[in-house]
């Protein structure tokens, strides 16, 4: 008799980001101007019939949407529930029992999850060492690897040389490689357009950051049909509902510019940020994404995430990077949002120094 659950599910944990309401939620990446204006409108307009019947099978208005806005093939496109549900579709497609999965780590704290929930082993490479030598990744013969560039929680971009070199050596026999472009629309650097004339590559984008519609679960990948066709199989019918699908088409479309004028503020807002933290000797890591990570050394003031809470302010901690230790991610919103989080900084900091100084 099979066991149940199943001997790798064991090690599974329902997934909890320990977010609670909180009024300044600086925690989560998302699109802290809002949804985007156009998918707003779309779902507002929307009509008995979007909710009564089923979506399109293989979401094909929206592949055209992506198509069009990226100039690839529609029959390049995939898409699903999020992007996380596109990256569990692709690993379903290449995963065997026992198949590895590796990543250069930290990375998308999903990834782990996603590989055990497909029967899959994750590998997980220290970053720096798998930028030094991308061979680190094809070994133990993975059935795929995922790359997140920007990566979260980072905010580090891998070359695209980097990625092409990989790409490279693992041959014409090699695994899938996925990369995880959901931060791609802040960096601008992506592999996107390419990806339909590159074997077994696969790259996910979201409609969950830039364009602010987390709360409609919408994501989509490009890559070569033959590709595509696979994870298509594994991703199933109807994962995308109408008004989603219909929501991130008018995003993407982006017809009046919102989308890059929100990307431009973020920036800008940023890099004062960096500023701000930098003067306070809490220097963040370089970002080429939505969110900045900075150390908070255990114990340290800047650490007492429940003190931060206190003052309305939530952030997501990171233990285990390395070089840093622990550290808060800190996701990049309108600079009144920001302001309130140095505020409640500073009286962390303050608090601190009246303990410390006799
Ligand atoms: C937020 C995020 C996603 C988006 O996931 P959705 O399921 O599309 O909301 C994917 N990858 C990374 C690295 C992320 O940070």
């Amino acid at each position: 008799m099979t066991p149940f659950p199943r001997d790798d599910y064991r090690a599974l944990t329902p997934y909890d980001p320990g977010r609670r309401p909180v009024s300044v939620d600086l925690s989560d990446n998302t699109n802290l101007w809002g949804p985007h204006p156009d998918a707003l409108a779309m779902i507002r307009g929307a009509t008995p019939d979007d909710v009564r019947g089923y979506p399109e099978v293989y979401a094909d208005a929206l592949r055209t949407a992506v198509s069009e806005r990226f100039g690839v093939p529609a029959a390049g496109v995939t898409t699903g529930a999020g992007s996380d549900d596109v990256l569990d579709s692709a690993f379903r497609a290449a995963s065997e029992p026992g198949a590895v999965v590796t990543y250069p780590a930290p990375t998308f704290s999903m990834i782990g999850e996603l590989a055990l929930m497909n029967g899959m082993v994750p590998h997980p490479v220290a970053w720096a060492e798998a930028m030094a030598e991308p061979e680190r990744l094809l070994d133990p013969e993975p059935a795929l690897v995922y790359l997140c560039s920007p990566n979260n929680p980072t905010g580090a971009l891998a070359p695209e040389p980097w990625i092409r070199r990989l790409l490279e050596l693992r041959g014409p026999d090699g695994p899938l490689v996925v990369v995880d472009e959901a931060y791609a629309d802040f960096s601008g650097e992506t592999l996107l357009t390419d990806a339909p004339s590159i074997d077994k590559l696969l790259v996910t984008r979201t409609a969950s950051k830039a364009l602010g519609l987390a709360g409609l679960r919408c994501g989509f990948a490009v890559g070569s049909p033959e590709t595509v066709l696979e994870v298509e199989k594994s991703r199933g019918p109807y994962k995308v509902s109408r008004l989603a699908a219909a929501a991130a088409a008018a995003a993407l479309r982006d017809e009046n510019g919102w989308m890059a004028r929100v990307v431009a503020e973020c920036l800008e807002n940023r890099e004062r940020l960096r500023g701000e933290l930098s003067r306070r000797n809490l220097t963040p890591l370089e970002s080429s994404a939505n969110f900045l990570l900075l150390p908070a050394p255990s114990g340290s003031a800047v650490a007492d995430m429940s003190a931060l809470r206190e003052d309305g302010v939530a952030v997501r901690p990171f233990a285990g990077i390395p070089g840093m230790g622990e550290g808060l991610r800190v996701t990049v919103g309108p600079w009144p949002l920001l302001e309130k989080f140095l505020q409640a900084t500073d009286r962390r900091l303050a608090a601190l120094r009246e303990v410390t100084t006799p």
